[in-house]
């Protein structure tokens, strides 16, 4: 799951993106809000987090202008703590949920993954398709004939995805784009490679190929 992250300290910046990624999202990260604007419209994330107080503006003002060009995608914001208004103001123009400094990265992460939910209309913090069942918080795969198996955090956001729209095709170019963040860019045969290790969990064909189009996480098998 791409996530945005809008935050000038880069300590904590840093510090949160090692967290999340562990927590299964591939991160980019962005100081300035005039970069956030532009990213968040333009790339495909599946959440944000937004720091208000951003050394070239308000991100409040980012997050109004997301909404006013239909960029949809959950967004959580960091305020000072005790600033009521902040938190008021940031709900109204379209925030999902705050959290305010200091705080846990897990409080971040739990919330994160909260929103995200409610974003796809979920209320379980498991993604269940057929026979397979998909837990969040422990990162792993838990099968109906009793077996369990945890996974990396790549081979994690992977089947998340795919498990997320079941029967859609993905192209590798839109999977590629969940699992990495912009500074990476692995050879595309990466994706053949931990697909055909994600097979070995689940059988190879409740992972169909669509040749010359993608790969669908396939519910009728
Ligand atoms: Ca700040």
């Amino acid at each position: 799951m791409r996530l945005l992250l809008v935050e000038d300290d880069r300590l904590l910046a840093e510090g949160l993106t090692s967290q999340l990624e562990k927590a299964g999202f591939s991160v980019d990260i962005t100081h300035t809000a005039k970069e956030a604007v532009v990213l968040g419209k333009q790339e495909d994330y599946k959440a944000g987090v937004l720091d208000l107080g951003l050394p070239d503006g308000n991100g409040l003002d980012v997050l109004r202008k997301w909404r006013s060009s239909k960029v949809t995608f959950p967004v959580l914001i960091l305020t000072a703590r005790g600033d009521w208004q902040d938190k008021v103001n940031g709900l109204k123009a379209g925030a999902d949920d705050y959290l305010a400094k200091p705080f846990q990265t897990e409080e971040l992460i739990a919330r994160l993954n909260a929103i995200m939910r409610r974003s796809e209309g979920r209320v379980h913090s498991t993604v269940k398709v057929g026979r397979f069942e998909l837990d969040e918080n422990r990162q792993c795969l838990q099968i109906e004939d009793g077996t369990e198996h945890s996974l990396t955090g790549t081979e994690f956001r992977l089947l998340r995805c795919l498990m997320g729209r079941p029967g859609h095709i993905f192209s590798k170019e839109q999977l590629m784009e969940q699992l990495y963040n912009l500074n990476e860019s692995p050879n595309e045969n990466i994706i053949e490679a931990y697909i055909r290790r994600l097979r070995k969990l689940v059988g190879a064909e409740t992972i169909a190929t669509r040749r010359g189009q993608g790969y669908l996480f396939n519910d009728s098998v």
